[in-house]
């Protein structure tokens, strides 16, 4: 790996133009007038961001980069959940090429680390981990994709599924055990839990759950998660997705909630799709929780919607979130960047003396107006290596 100079980068935060130096997969060095190494790049004074860290996507239903799939599914619930399981086949999901073109589309707009659900049902039991796993092979020193076993269709509800988490796991498919709406869909929260967590402690791994259940009954189970995350001693590896319970509550009941969360070191992640609520990130901040950022479903059979540019996604949630400081709306964009990584369980990274050399560099002058302006990636950094310009 040879060293790569960054010269006249724009750091967040400052003003004045530094050099950066890259060397062994690191920021080794920054400063003005660092000597010329074997390889120079001049950034002309754009900013330099960490790269993007998408927490919460699910890559395997994608159809991103094949023939447009007009989407037929009825208007509830059921119908899209009935559509996206029995169709699948039809539409070649989960498609390593499919995954594969979304993951080159998303390393040239600065993502460089995936968390995905990958589905799990005895129907098509682990074919979409394959497809995945396939994908980010092609893709290594791009990229990097932790899979989830993910129970989309239920578990406790959808017999088999369990054993083919479990599967997943024993396998090293997946490297994360998920779960999903322990009361609204498998409604019987404790014995979800007790499964979910009991994989996370069987096979070593973390747990990433669905929450969709809204109001006062997904607030409970934030509480029992909570409860759950402390009692097995797995503060620090527990996250939430979507989580709109949190969005629902009152001012009040968000600080209780937040302040659990930051004692059980859970991680929350935020999509801010559709119209679904946007987490109380500044309630989330004042309790010291993390909160991370996910595109979620990416042009698939699901949604049409979604572009997979994690910048475009700290917009969105900044807009939702109705953030109009600067320093509110970096709390958007660090929910992209250091947030993902933390829940993801990452070292740092970023453009700063002895971090992880994931770096973005964008045609801006501050955070904020770089979530504003999403302007282009000029240039893409994977472990000190150059993996988009
Ligand atoms: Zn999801």
């Amino acid at each position: 790996m040879t060293d790569l100079l960054l010269r006249d980068a724009l750091l967040p935060g400052r003003t004045a133009l530094t050099d950066l130096l890259v060397s062994g997969g690191r920021v080794a060095a920054e400063g003005t007038g660092l000597p010329s190494g074997p390889q120079e790049i001049d950034l002309g004074g754009r900013l330099v961001l960490p790269a993007f860290v998408d927490a919460h996507c699910h890559l395997d239903k994608t159809l991103w980069g094949g023939p447009w799939v007009p989407n037929t599914a009825g208007p509830r619930l059921q119908d899209k959940i009935d559509y996206t399981r029995t169709r699948r086949g039809e539409f070649g999901v989960a498609s390593a090429d499919r995954i594969e073109a979304l993951l080159r589309h998303v390393v040239s707009l600065g993502t460089t680390r995936v968390r995905t659900h990958t589905d799990v049902s005895p129907e098509f039991g682990l074919q979409g981990f394959h497809a995945v796993r396939e994908a980010a092979e092609r893709l290594a020193g791009h990229v990097t994709v932790e899979q989830v076993a993910f129970p989309q269709y239920g578990m406790l509800t959808n017999p088999g599924t369990a054993e083919l988490m479990a599967e997943a796991l024993r396998t090293g498919l997946a490297q994360v055990v998920g779960g999903i709406d322990p009361a609204g869909l498998e409604r019987d929260p404790v014995r979800h839990l007790d499964v979910v967590f009991g994989l996370a402690a069987e096979h070593g791994v973390p747990v990433d759950l669905h929450l969709h259940d809204r109001g006062t009954l997904g607030a409970w189970e934030y509480d029992l998660i909570i409860e759950r995350t402390l009692a097995t001693g797995m503060r620090g590896r527990v996250t939430i997705g979507h989580g709109y319970a949190l969005g629902d509550a009152d001012p009040a009941r968000q600080t209780e909630i937040a302040r659990g969360l930051a004692e059980a070191e859970i991680s929350v992640v935020t999509c801010a799709a559709h119209s679904d609520p946007v987490l109380p990130i500044l309630t989330l901040r004042d309790a010291g929780a993390n909160l991370a950022a996910g595109n979620d479903g990416i042009r698939d059979l699901w949604s049409p919607y979604g572009d997979g540019d994690m910048l475009a996604r700290a917009h969105r949630i900044a807009e939702r979130a109705e953030l109009y400081a600067d320093a509110e709306i970096e709390l958007a964009l660090a929910a992209a960047t250091h947030g993902g990584a933390r829940a993801l369980g990452l070292p740092a990274h970023g453009p700063t003396v002895g971090s992880v050399a994931d770096l973005v560099v964008v045609e801006a002058r501050t955070q904020a107006e770089a979530v504003m302006s999403r302007p282009a990636r000029t240039l893409v950094l994977f472990e000190g290596t150059v993996v988009a310009q």
